[in-house]
């Protein structure tokens, strides 16, 4: 006897076929059956009310930390891949800055394996440009690329060097594969504790001003255009950025962008509370950053929403605000913020919300299994959320799933909980509780 699971009268919301209205869908073992009215079952499937829940493709991270080898008292594969589908999250690509950097096929294979074993999310590790990270000496891009990996970079980190950068592009030209920048010039930035500009100023911390990202953004562009190279540009920060992206996206479509939830949400002057957890790089920026940074992604300058879920041990944030280490967690969170601050004022449709937190990411990373179309004969990766539940982030009543505490959002209430998470048929989150 195959399993089924009947998703019952639930608001179907698919960007892949442009689909969205309330119907039933049908999934059988690994994939989906049927979609339509009235689909039966039969007297063995597990009906699933959709009632005022919301029925859409697995949620696709481009960008988040999942911290092992190397940084297993913050986060592993386990508990970040736990996070993620707790978050509505089948598919994450893995950064690669771990210990050891992932610079190779044996650490590529590694996190895979972690990944499987736990079983809750498909993680995709990113493979690092430059050898531990140095920014000088290039990986063996081609032995990575030929066992599936898909994007480079060397995130946490900005490759400085215009020649490595060049490279790259021409690699991953090569490969058909994707060098992904964090565009942050470091001869701008030393010492930085927050956006530089008027609160900087007022709190007394040293800031990163937003050029800094701008001039890498700036020569990447070009770089891009004069290899070829497939360019993605992740956490774009501020307006400056979103204006180069404009103008480059007008002659061609090769170069994409994401954005994280909470560039999207919050600003410099919230950190007039010292809170550590608002310590993220690239920092917070304006009120007229975050306006431009919405837009841009309602316009689709900015193409995707990325998590950059960065996980610390509490005692790491803990400290004098200087000392903290940059970084928020996100997985847990960002269905949440996108619902509560873009989808719930108008700003942006549910539809297209799905669009650059799923269907969008998995076209850019390759990934034929995620992102949609909800159709008959598909891999079963979906997620179901009631998009009016409230609740607190950090709250004893949904403890977080992450092993790490350190939510830029922590205390606040939003709007959208998921119900339930299916990985090719099966429930990695049921209920909102994780069943592994
Ligand atoms: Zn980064």
């Amino acid at each position: 006897m195959p399993s089924r699971v009947l998703f019952r009268g639930a608001r179907v919301v698919d960007p892949a076929s442009r689909r969205d209205g309330v119907a039933d869908v049908l999934v059988e073992d690994e994939a989906i059956a049927a979609v339509g009215m009235d689909v039966t079952g039969g007297s063995n499937a597990v009906v699933v009310d959709g009632g005022g829940l919301v029925l859409a493709p697995g949620l696709v991270d481009l960008h988040a930390h999942l911290r092992e080898p190397g940084y297993e008292h913050k986060e592993t594969v386990e508990t970040g891949s736990r996070a993620a589908a707790a978050g509505g999250y089948t598919a994450v690509c893995a950064m690669p800055n771990t210990d050891p950097v992932t610079d190779n096929a044996a650490v590529v294979m590694e996190v895979r394996n972690l990944a499987d074993k736990a079983g809750l999310c498909d993680v995709f590790p990113a493979g690092a440009i430059t050898r531990g990270l140095d920014g000088e000496s290039l990986t063996d891009i081609g032995e990575m690329a030929e066992t599936g990996v898909r994007l480079f970079t060397d995130d946490g980190k900005c490759v400085q060097s215009s020649r490595v950068m060049r490279l790259a592009l021409e690699y991953a030209k090569a490969f058909d594969v994707i060098v992904c920048q964090h565009a942050q010039d470091e001869a701008l930035t030393e010492g930085w504790q927050m956006h530089e500009g008027f609160y900087s100023a007022l709190l007394g911390l040293t800031g990163a001003p937003s050029a800094a990202e701008a001039v890498v953004v700036a020569r990447d562009l070009a770089l891009a255009r004069l290899t070829g190279g497939r360019l993605h540009l992740t956490h774009i920060s501020s307006d400056e950025s979103v204006q180069l992206l404009e103008r480059d996206k007008a002659r061609g479509p090769r170069v994409t962008a994401d954005v994280t939830p909470h560039h999207l949400a919050l600003i410099d002057e919230d950190l007039i509370s010292y809170d550590t957890n608002l310590k993220v790089n690239p920092p917070l920026r304006s009120a007229e950053d975050r306006q431009s940074l919405r837009l841009a992604l309602t316009g689709g300058v900015l193409d995707a929403v990325a998590t950059d879920h960065a996980p610390h041990a509490v005692e790491d944030k803990e400290q004098e605000f200087d000392q903290a280490p940059p970084g928020t967690t996100g997985l847990e969170t960002s269905l949440a913020v996108i619902l509560t601050e873009l989808v719930e004022p108008g700003l942006l449709s549910l539809i297209d919300a799905m669009e650059r937190m799923s269907t969008g990411p998995a076209r850019i990373l390759g990934l034929d299994d995620h992102g949609g179309p909800i159709e008959p004969g598909r891999p079963a990766n979906l997620v179901l959320f009631d998009p009016a539940a409230r609740w607190i982030v950090g709250g004893t009543e949904h403890p977080f799933a992450s092993m790490a505490r350190n939510s830029a959002f922590t205390g606040r209430t939003l709007g959208g909980r998921v119900v339930h998470t299916m990985l090719r048929g099966t429930f990695t989150v049921r209920e909102g509780e994780p069943t592994r």
